[in-house]
């Protein structure tokens, strides 16, 4: 009876790692497969169909995040990577005789990381800037770290896994006094936090689809007017030639009609969301001794609560919230597939026995407080039993002692 009961119930707090489409998105998408069809390209009837939804896209998607001249300043790609991908090979080779340096932020999302690497692999400098213990970036590094060849600087909103937001307004204006284009990976933040190109001095901004209820396999990158960006995709010329290709109308009809949605839902989507987070944070924390809550406590996304139960292990959590119908993440889908923690929880300073130990929460608006409630009803016996078979933490007060180099591993 106690089983049965156990898999009726089913509660998805991994939200970060797939959302469902909006209903009235769908719908919006829908005539585009089979009667709305045209290709933007056309000059018939049908041609001028798509370029009007098209158009209509671009207006949606820049409205969300202040954009002046979207139909000029937003390029549809086929998601976040893409744009990332666009926007820091695009701006790099296109201004290479400027310069060969590029500066990220230690905590980038693994699509700007790898990115940068195949930079570095052309002969481009790349300046990593650390954060704190929060996962906030370190400002003043940030300026000292831009120097006369720095073509770019690429630093996340937010981070998809701890949460934290950077002060994206002072990183913005230390950029653009300097006259560096500034990129920013807003995947986790567009639509959970107002965010505006303009005041907050964003030159290209990285934008999901589906991170707001939108399709997978689209996306947008706003470029700001006058930043020279070399296409990446190259054919036929289409999206005023920085990304060729027939334009995916279903998807680009989702993300504008997702963009739309999100616009007028996001301020009591945030209050919602943050209610449960906090509701969520709080019951974990007085679960039981020794769990800790990882990212800026206030600076943060709504969605997203980090914690860290000393003495076990993610994985195992992970798994025993499944057993009891609960999805729950060690951490970034794109990063957790190796079971290796995040290089996100390295830089906020984590060891690698501490790193094994968090457990990440994402939350939607299909959550409720009945869902937080649930968790919280099974995660004590979850942590007791885990820790009742673990030698970290049976031998916790012994840790510096048991954890010293043996004799012959040292290298003394
Ligand atoms: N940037 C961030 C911050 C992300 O969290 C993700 C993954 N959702 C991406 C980029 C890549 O997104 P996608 O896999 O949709 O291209």
């Amino acid at each position: 009876m106690e089983t049965k009961q156990i898999l009726e119930r089913r509660v998805n707090l991994d939200y970060s790692s797939g959302m469902p489409v909006d209903p009235e998105v769908f719908e919006a998408m829908k005539p585009y497969f089979i009667e709305k069809y045209g290709n933007p390209s056309s000059l018939h009837y049908l041609g001028a169909e798509a370029r009007k939804a098209l158009e209509d896209a671009y207006v949606e998607v820049g409205g969300l995040i202040g954009v002046e001249l979207p139909d000029r300043e937003i390029c549809f790609t086929s998601g976040a990577t893409e744009s990332n991908n666009l926007a820091i090979k695009g701006v790099a080779l296109r201004n290479r005789k400027k310069g060969d340096h590029v500066v990220i932020s230690a905590i980038e999302h693994i699509s700007v990381i790898n990115t940068t690497k195949y930079l570095q692999r052309l002969g481009f400098r790349v300046t990593k800037v650390p954060v704190d213990s929060y996962g906030t970036v370190d400002v003043k590094v940030f300026e000292s770290s831009l120097t006369q060849g720095t073509v770019l600087a690429s630093i996340t909103y937010a981070n998809n896994e701890i949460g934290t937001i950077q002060p994206i307004k002072e990183i913005g204006r230390i950029a653009k006094e300097k006259g560096i284009p500034l990129h920013v990976d807003g995947t986790a933040a567009v639509g959970k936090v107002p965010i505006n190109v303009d005041e907050e001095h964003i030159d290209l901004l990285t934008v999901s689809s589906n991170d707001m209820y939108g399709p997978k396999g689209v996306g947008a990158l706003y470029i700001r007017e006058g930043t020279l960006v070399e296409p990446i995709i190259h054919g036929g010329g289409q999206q005023r030639g920085l990304r060729s290709g027939s334009e995916n109308m279903p998807g680009i009809v989702g993300i504008g009609k997702a963009s739309e949605l999100t616009k007028s839902r996001m301020p009591e989507e945030r209050k919602y969301l943050e209610t449960l987070r906090d509701r969520l944070s709080k019951g974990i924390l007085n679960s039981a001794g020794e769990i800790y809550l990882h990212g800026h406590p206030t600076h943060r996304l709504p969605s997203n609560t980090v914690v860290r139960i000393f003495g076990v292990e993610g994985e195992s959590v992970i798994m025993e919230l499944d057993r009891r119908g609960v999805a729950a993440s060690t951490g970034s889908a794109c990063a957790s597939k190796n079971l290796e923690p995040s290089h996100v929880l390295a830089a906020i300073g984590l060891n690698e026995i501490e790193r094994h130990g968090v457990i990440q929460f994402t939350l939607s608006r299909l959550n409720t407080k009945e869902h937080v409630d649930y968790v919280l009803s099974v995660l004590p016996e979850i942590t007791k039993k885990l820790r009742d078979l673990s030698p970290v933490w049976k031998f916790r007060d012994r840790l510096p002692e048991l954890y010293k180099p043996h004799q012959h591993e040292s290298h003394e």
